[in-house]
């Protein structure tokens, strides 16, 4: 396919030429967690080789990144492609090119929307090879921590799992089965001789079963019956046992889609009490609250749910406090039918948010960029790539690491439309946001895989990264 965008090729000198630079990026506000420095990027063989404020090399390739950000490529830990299984949900084609029009190049793909889910080597292999053939970004797959497969766990660590991820409630997947402390603490043991981490959805599963079925019981199934039956202290009790647990064991811990200031509170007291745990949120706690469900219905409905205004902005300020390490999309998608229903409990629960959450929490911050959209680099990108043992090679702009990287222009406000979308289907609680913010290119190993609107389906494939030595 053709290749898009403002990249002018070389004359005259063969690429293969050792002193000549495979591509400059230039003119750019290189964003790093540090801050923000006016630098251009040399890149060889997929690797950043040179970073000055001009690279002065031969090069075969130019980019103009002149006005806008270069910003490291967005490593999300937390997507559900639903392949093998349930690629009419969604599947890796699709899912990571939404990934890339949205500044990513990694995701990690959650466990147990799959079918069969992967809860030992043989299934992660499976995912592993179909990834390899669809993915246009790198990509890396979690195991499942289930009661039934605590003998698989090693098999999977040397199919090269980044960790394994276990459900405090109900999963919502049959196959899937959720974890009571016992097998939770079993599982954490054996985590640690294995040396990955465990990724958990705290949410309390007696409490959400038994506040659900009172809430059905009224004969309730709207917007705010879907909120009050998973209240924050559903959250925060499943948070308080997995944080013992991992005191007790050792284990290093990372609570996902946390949706409540209180919930990062629990985990920041841990952390100071030497607990290895780091906390991801997701870009809807941040940008939409409770009044969304109401509107958004379906589309908006997740487990932990949305939560109030205060909330969401209290969710802000452990941000900006550095309490939250990481965020990841926690891209969950659906037919189309099955979120066509006013009746919450019966409508699948997940946001479809892939290719939009990050670049509205790029657009909110336009104002503080300079400050804020340090911060972001660190935790959609490099705190990830630290956590999870690739920032030998991912997560931040940097020689020696891969080339991957997305421009980001602020312009004009625009709407977001379904048609955007490059998902199976064009739905999603961001569609008719609005957004300042626009990613531009989307570069992974020094390939351009999205440019100007338009995916450019260059090889090298999505390549599959195991965790790093420790
Ligand atoms: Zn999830």
């Amino acid at each position: 396919m053709k290749r898009t965008g403002p990249i002018q090729r070389g004359h005259g000198k063969p690429v293969h030429e050792p002193e000549q630079l495979d591509l400059v990026v230039r003119g750019g506000k290189l964003v790093t967690p540090d801050g923000i420095v006016e630098a251009e990027l040399g890149i060889v063989r997929g690797r950043i080789v040179r970073l000055a404020p001009k690279v002065t090399d031969a090069t075969a390739a130019e980019l103009d990144a002149a006005g806008r950000y270069v910003f490291p490529g967005i490593v999300d830990a937390h997507v559900h492609f639903n392949e093998p299984g349930r690629a009419d949900w969604e599947g890796i084609a699709t899912g990571s090119a939404a990934l890339a029009a949205g500044g990513g190049t990694v995701f990690f793909d959650m466990p147990l929307n799959s079918e069969p889910p992967v809860l030992d080597a043989a299934g992660l292999r499976e995912k592993r090879r179909i990834a390899e053939e669809q993915s246009c970004t790198d990509f890396a797959l979690w195991g499942g921590l289930t009661p039934g497969n605590l003998d698989k766990l090693a098999g999977l660590r040397d199919a090269g799992a980044i960790g394994f991820k276990a459900f405090m409630c109900n999963s919502g997947i049959a196959s899937f089965e959720n974890v009571d402390a016992k097998t939770l603490r079993e599982g954490m043991k054996r985590a640690v001789k294995l040396k990955l981490p465990v990724a958990v959805h705290a949410e309390d599963d007696a409490m959400a079963a038994k506040l659900t079925a009172a809430i059905k019981a009224q004969g309730r199934t709207d917007a705010r019956a879907w909120l009050d039956s998973r209240p924050v202290a559903v959250e925060l009790e499943a948070i308080r046992v997995a944080l013992d647990l991992a005191g007790e064991t050792g284990c290093m811990l990372h609570i996902v889609h946390v949706s409540s200031p209180e919930g990062i509170a629990l985990i920041e007291e841990a952390r100071l009490n030497r607990i290895d745990v780091t906390a991801e949120t997701c870009p809807h706690y941040l940008l939409l609250n409770e009044k969304d469900v109401a509107k958004l219905g379906a589309h908006a409905k997740c487990a932990p749910p949305l939560r109030d205004e205060k909330r969401r902005k209290g969710l802000w300020a452990e941000l900006r406090a550095g309490n939250i390490q990481t965020i990841g999309s926690d891209h969950s998608p659906a037919l189309p039918e099955m979120k066509d229903t006013a009746n919450l409990f019966a409508a699948w629960g997940g946001i479809s948010g892939v290719q939009h959450g990050a670049e509205l929490l790029v657009s909110e911050v336009e104002k503080t960029a300079a400050k804020d959209l340090p911060l972001l680099a660190a935790v959609l990108a490099r705190n990830v790539a630290r956590r999870f043992r690739l920032d030998h090679r991912k997560g931040v702009l940097a020689t020696g690491h891969d080339a991957d990287f997305c421009l980001i222009d602020y312009g004009k406000p625009r709407t977001i439309a379904a048609d955007e979308l490059w998902t199976r289907h064009r739905h999603g609680a961001y569609v008719g946001q609005r957004s300042r913010a626009r990613i531009t290119h989307t570069f992974v190993r020094g390939h351009a895989v999205w440019a100007d609107g338009r995916l450019v389906n260059l090889p090298p494939p999505g390549e599959f990264l195991r965790p790093g030595e420790i």
